[in-house]
Parts: structure tokens; sequence; C-alpha cells
């Protein structure tokens, strides 16, 4: 019999902004229904992050306050998140946990709230927040619908996750969302992101599979209900572009 898959949730009381714990639900779901097994472990500010023993990441977004009380804790691992990036680590990164990803988040005062530095990306304060509805195209996973609403402008040099077609998307001027290295994906949309987004769930999903070693039968879903919720937010908001 396989194991279960260890999906890791960091920092659910301080990074869950707009319902990020809904990513986690939508991927229990998809295993359950597919008869995979998994258990969700929940880090808490101050507890160690075992990375080694996780085969997906997710850290959602939040308010600044709550970055800068999770930023120093991140960073006493920083090597441990390197390792686990270049080992293949599946990580999903939302807003504010995908700001932390990178150099530095500055905030409104001016102040650098030192990050990870796992990707090669640094966050602009601004005093104008980036808000609303946002509809990306993917390379890699198609149409993604959700919700943006962030201070920080960032800039990156890696692969976007995709292209901005409504919405702000990474600093609302160069027409880019999100970041895709390794296994780790970041993204500004909230939403949560993942139970309308049935494509983008399954390939993290099998991404972490495919790092725990788990072979299973992954079949398709009925996703007709996720679908529709899917194409009635793309098509309002290309619209409203
Ligand atoms: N505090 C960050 C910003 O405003 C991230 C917010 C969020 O996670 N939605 O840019």
């Amino acid at each position: 019999m396989s194991r279960a898959l260890i999906i890791a949730h960091l920092y659910p009381d301080l990074l869950n902004l707009y319902a990020d714990r809904g990513n986690i639900q939508t991927l229990l779901q998809r295993l359950r229904w597919r008869g995979i097994e998994a258990r969700v472990v929940s880090v808490k500010k101050g507890e160690p992050v075992r990375l080694h023993e996780y085969d997906f990441v997710l850290l959602g977004g939040g308010s600044d306050r709550e970055q800068k009380l999770v930023a120093e804790s991140l960073r006493q691992q920083k090597e441990d998140w390197h390792h686990a990036m270049q080992a293949g680590l599946p990580i999903l990164a939302v807003c504010g946990g995908y700001q932390l990803l990178g150099s530095y988040y500055e905030l409104a005062n001016s102040e650098k709230v030192a990050g990870l530095e796992l990707l090669e990306m640094t966050t602009q304060a601004s005093n104008q927040r980036l808000i609303g509805n946002i509809a990306i195209e993917s390379e890699w996973c198609g149409t993604v619908v959700g919700f943006e609403n962030h201070a920080g402008r960032t800039v990156h040099h890696h692969t976007p996750l995709g292209k901005v077609v409504a919405g702000h998307g990474n600093n609302g001027r160069d027409g880019w969302e999100g970041v895709q290295h390794h296994h780790v994906i970041g993204t500004y949309i909230h939403g949560p992101l993942l139970p309308k987004n049935p494509k983008l769930a399954d390939l993290l999903l099998l991404s972490a599979l495919e790092y725990a070693n788990m072979t299973v039968d992954f079949y398709d879903l009925d996703d007709e209900l996720e679908w529709s919720a899917h194409h009635s937010e793309w098509s309002r908001w290309t619209k409203v572009k």
C-alpha cells in the first residue's frame, strides 16, 4: 500500500488572507475523490519547518504585519529551503507568501523585510494597492482566474506563471503574473486560487505525487462545476479589461 501524501500548511493562523486555506481543502478533496491518502501538517510560527518530511508546501498571503512576523522564522532555515527547492519540492506561495520568496519585501515606511532569497526577486512598496479580479493565461496551466489585493510591486527575471489578461499581476506594469522556478509556483492570485482552477490544482498534485514517488491512479475528475465557475469568471473579467 502506498503511503499518505504529506501536505504542509505553513503558518495557517498568520498567512491566510482571502481564504488561502481553501487551497489545502481543494487539494485534499481532489485526492480523496481519487482514493489517494493525504495528511496535512500545520506549522505554527516558532515551530521547525521539516521540509524533508513534506511532499508539498503552501505559504499563503498575509498583511504586512503578519508577513513581518513570519519572515524572520522563515529565514532561520534559509539553507533548508534552498536544498528543498533544488531537490524539487513543490511549493505554492500566494501573495504575501510569494513576496517572501524573494530578497525582500519593502513596506510602506520603506523598511525592507528580508525574504528567503529562494528567487532572484524583489518587491517594492507603493501607496496604491493593486486590487480586483484577475485573469491570466499560462503556457503551463492554461487560464487562471482569481482575486488580487497587494501593495507590493514584484519584479523578477524567472519564468512568470502567466500573462495578465485582466487585472494587475506582479507589478501592474510589465503584464506578467507570478513565477515558476523548479517546482516553486508563486502568484498574487487568491480567491482561494485552486477551487476554480482545477487544471492548476491537478498539476500541483501531480508534481507532489512524483516528488513523493507515489504511483497512483490519477484519473480525470468530473470538474463540470469547477470549470463552470472558472469560465463564468473568465468571461466576466476578460470583458471588463
Ligand atoms: N501585504 C502584502 C501586500 O500588501 C501582501 C498582501 C496579500 O497577501 N494579499 O503587498
